[in-house]
């Protein structure tokens, strides 16, 4: 529900290993909260069946990657499962001077870049409930190659391992459940008194 006073905007940075269920966060979100926004990144891996450009990621050769990150096109990029992702500054910053919330979906080393520089916005580890089940998820998602698959099951124990550089845990083990409290996080987060901007009247008290 809208309040009475300007809120402005914040990025949401949501990470975890692959497969266990960022995207379905986002995409529920995005349906949920009127104000958000995803931020598409760029990369250099190829599309995957029913990928489309510019919806789901900017796809690109290393040549088109590199001349974006080299003049300052990125807010942040790494390379994760040996290809190279980034996300484009631009539309982050038009957002955020609209008062969005922008929506990021990042590995660790995205998220801690991000902490860096903006240390006052929300960062949302997801964490499978084991790794058994990660594994699960991942193989039965079919979305990738078993090679593909491998290389994201291996990266795990990465991404697990920098957890505690984010701010909020959330365990997906049922989807609603977990997603209940994402959507606390990012609605407590919109009232955070230095995101608003006070009603006039309160300001000689
Ligand atoms: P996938 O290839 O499965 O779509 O994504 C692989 C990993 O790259 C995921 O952990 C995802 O969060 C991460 N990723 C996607 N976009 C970006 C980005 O713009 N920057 C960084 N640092 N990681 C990203």
């Amino acid at each position: 529900m809208a309040q009475a006073f300007l809120e402005k905007g914040f990025l949401v940075v949501i990470s975890g290993p692959s497969g266990v269920g960022k995207t379905t966060f986002c995409q529920a979100l995005l349906k949920d909260e009127p104000r958000s926004v995803y931020s598409v990144s760029a990369t250099t891996r190829p599309p995957r069946n029913g990928e489309v450009q510019g919806r789901d990621y900017h796809f690109l050769s290393e040549k088109e990657f590199f001349k974006m990150r080299d003049s300052g096109g990125l807010l942040e990029w790494a390379s994760v499962h040996e290809w190279y992702y980034g996300t484009p500054r631009e539309p982050i910053e038009r957002w955020l001077k609209e008062n969005r919330i922008v929506l990021l979906d990042v590995d660790v080393q995205g998220g801690e870049s991000i902490k860096k520089a903006l240390p006052e916005d929300v960062f949302i580890f997801i964490l499978p409930p084991s790794l058994e089940v990660l594994e699960k998820r991942l193989s039965h998602r079919g979305t990738d190659q078993d090679a593909e698959v491998k290389k994201r099951l291996k990266n795990a124990p990465f991404e697990i391992g920098h957890m505690k550089s984010y701010a909020y845990i959330v365990v997906n083990d049922k989807f609603y459940e977990a997603y209940a409290r994402v959507k606390a996080i990012v609605e407590a987060e919109k009232s955070r008194i230095s995101r608003v901007v006070l009603p006039a009247w309160t300001s000689s008290m």
